[in-house]
């Protein structure tokens, strides 16, 4: 039977996840705040919708890939003032919403505590992996709420995903998508601090990178963004202002729960004077140009 489902959210990450779903079979209705994402999934072979309402109400499962809580609480709740025209309001009773957007762990608990009400099943499943991830469909996703609703997602995440955890109950997708933040932006500053140090000594930074990369000092961020980072391409990607948003909800949930993270907290910082100094449209390796300055270093890479 094929499934179909609402993709709401058509950007960076979810133009390219529901561009998978229709290469795995299933029916894609999207729609998306701005025309020109709901064109290019036609395109591709998906239907588009001209509201929220609009996508949810043929929808058997709704994904929703929205910048931030209070973007995802008004798609699912409605705007208008009476929630009539929100995902909960439209939706069969029985549809899957699987928020796939990063938001916080209290506001996904909220919303599944609304879906329940309109029997519209919830679930928290922020995903990790970048534009890449999004486009080879190898997200990682973590997945919050009830065991049966996450095997009924998993044919749905499959088409998006390599990685496919249920990590407990409504709201912990949330809180290790925090997690995951804090080690990236961590990651982020300090292979920003080594490419600096090694620049500042006139070393070949392209080969430090490759052999940084084959030891215990390798990662992720190392592989994908080193050397868009030595060619200082802060195209995004996962824009500054986005990673800001996500340091927020970081370290308000670790002061909620008494956890000191001291270099949680130092990144945080960093991130949020690089969004205030007018780069939040940049990728969150942009965090190179703010350390260089840090030592009087803003001229880029050597020539
Ligand atoms: P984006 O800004 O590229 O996409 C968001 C899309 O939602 C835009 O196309 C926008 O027009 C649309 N939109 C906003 N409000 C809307 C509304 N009310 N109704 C319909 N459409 C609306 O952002 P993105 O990079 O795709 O990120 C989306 C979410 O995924 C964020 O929560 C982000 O933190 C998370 N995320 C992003 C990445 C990444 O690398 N970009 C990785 C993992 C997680």
């Amino acid at each position: 039977m094929t499934t179909t489902v609402a993709v709401i959210g058509l950007g960076i990450m979810g133009g390219p996840m529901a561009a998978n779903l229709i290469k795995a079979g299933h029916r894609v209705v999207g729609y998306n705040r701005s025309p020109e994402p709901v064109r290019r999934l036609q395109d591709a072979g998906g239907h588009g919708a001209g509201s929220v309402a609009e996508a949810v109400r043929v929808a058997d499962v709704v994904i929703t890939m929205l910048p931030d809580s209070p973007d995802v609480e008004a798609v699912a709740l409605g705007q208008d003032g009476t929630g009539a025209d929100g995902i909960y309001a439209n939706a069969r009773p029985g549809t899957l919403h699987i928020d796939a957007s990063t938001i916080r762990p209290d506001v996904a608990r909220r919303l599944a505590e609304a879906g329940r009400e309109r029997g519209v099943r919830v679930l928290d499943a922020p995903v990790s992996g970048g534009e890449p991830g999004a486009v080879e469909g190898t997200l990682s996703i973590m997945v919050g709420g009830d065991a049966a609703d996450v095997e009924a997602a998993r044919p749905v995440l499959e088409a998006v995903g390599r990685t496919i955890v249920h990590v407990g109950p409504h709201g912990s997708g949330q809180t290790v998508k925090a997690a995951n933040q804090l080690i990236v932006a961590g990651n982020i500053a300090l292979v920003a601090e080594a490419v600096v140090f090694l620049e500042a000594h006139g070393v070949n930074t392209a080969a430090a990178v490759e052999v940084l990369a084959g030891g215990l000092a390798g990662s992720t961020v190392l592989d994908r963004k080193g050397h868009t980072m030595l060619a200082r391409d802060f195209t995004p990607g996962f824009r500054v202002e986005l990673h800001d948003k996500d340091l927020g909800i970081l370290t308000a949930a670790a002061r909620e729960a008494g956890v000191v993270i001291p270099l949680g907290a130092l990144v945080a910082q960093l991130m949020a004077s690089l969004k205030a100094r007018g780069d939040g449209g940049l990728d969150h390796s942009a965090l190179l140009t703010l350390v260089e300055q840090l030592s009087g270093r803003s001229a880029g890479p050597p020539s």
